[in-house]
């Protein structure tokens, strides 16, 4: 049997021999065809249609959540490294800054090792002028206390002069003036 309905509202029953033929409604007089019913084709959803569906699925929000997640942890995998990296270039800044720190203070202990070097030759030297001059005096002083016949505190003064100054003119000369006294 086949189905016919009016737009009218009425309904009609077809033998399916009577497929492809015509008749008029007994309600409304409008001619109604006696078809097959076509089977039913659900027409091609649309590209937004797709979108609509896959976006409402719990199935589509779950891959979207699973999406969210994997972007997350790549934002978070990228942003550790960069923190690594950040972290690693302060350390080797911080290393540079230690060395350079470091090389200054050698380099200013090793400069403050040859002031104080300069400053002993210095004090080495001064010191020995004056021995020199003091023996000169010494030796001045002896000469002067020998014509005055006093040999005792002459002897002192030369022993002086030598010791003050033994590989120098007076130091010698007084060593010599010693040994002609003994
Ligand atoms: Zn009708």
């Amino acid at each position: 049997m086949i189905r016919v309905k009016c737009d009218c509202g009425a309904a009609f029953n077809a033998k399916d021999d009577r497929s492809g033929t015509a008749f008029k409604c007994s309600e409304c007089g409008t001619t109604l065809c006696v078809s097959r019913p076509e089977l039913e084709v659900s027409p091609v959803p649309s590209a937004d249609q797709l979108l609509a569906a896959a976006t409402t699925s719990r199935f589509t929000s779950n891959i979207i959540w699973a999406a969210v997640a994997i972007a997350a942890v790549i934002t978070l995998l990228l942003t550790s490294r960069a923190l690594q990296e950040a972290r690693d270039n302060k350390r080797r800044y911080l290393k540079e800054i230690a060395e350079d720190a470091q090389s200054a203070v050698a380099f200013q202990q090793r400069q403050s090792i040859r002031d104080s070097q300069r400053n002993r030759d210095g004090l080495a030297i001064q010191l020995s002028a004056a021995k020199l001059r003091r023996s000169k005096t010494n030796l001045d002083s002896a000469k002067k206390l020998l014509i005055g016949g006093k040999n005792e505190e002459a002897r002192t003064l030369l022993e002086k002069a030598v010791n003050d100054a033994p590989e120098s003119e007076s130091g010698k000369e007084a060593a010599e003036i010693l040994r002609t006294l003994r």
